[in-house]
């Protein structure tokens, strides 16, 4: 058994585990997404608040930063006081966490590990992507199976 699978900042002083595989794992090029993380699209993977826990040692105010999205104020991410790399956001409405792919745990050539779990399935929000991605997965206009398929 892979699970959990593990995560952590660039530097490594925070990180998280789940318990489960992502419930929503894809390319998100929301707007939102974009100026957040400063990157044309991210791998999201967004995961139950119960399949998730911080693996760092408490407390949190030591290794992170918090910022409510103003947007969308049931929304708050936490990102590492030291580096700087977001490493989750909460979802009060939905009682999900979102994570991102990239900062999952690599082998010694870089590759990430458990990818066969943690890949996307999808393109979403492609409506407001910044480049086109030509690969086999369905792009949709908003989230997965809730939204036009383009
Ligand atoms: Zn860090
Ligand atoms: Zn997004």
């Amino acid at each position: 058994m892979v699970l959990p699978i593990v995560g952590s900042c660039f530097c490594g002083s925070a990180s998280w585990a789940i318990f489960s595989p992502p419930v929503i794992s894809a390319y998100c090029h929301c707007t939102n997404c974009q100026r957040l993380t400063a990157c044309p699209f991210v791998h999201t993977m967004h995961v139950q608040a119960v399949d998730f826990t911080w693996k760092h040692a408490e407390p949190h105010a030591d290794k992170l930063d918090t910022y409510t999205n103003y947007l969308k104020p049931h929304k708050t991410r936490f990102r590492c006081k030291k580096c700087g790399a977001c490493l989750a956001s909460t979802n009060t409405l939905t009682q999900r966490i979102s994570i991102w792919g990239a900062l999952l745990e690599r082998d010694e050539n870089g590759n990430v590990l458990h990818w066969d779990i943690a890949k996307p399935t999808s393109h979403i929000f492609y409506d407001t992507r910044m480049l086109d991605v030509k690969d086999e997965l369905p792009k949709w206009e908003g989230y997965e199976n809730n939204s036009t398929r383009m």
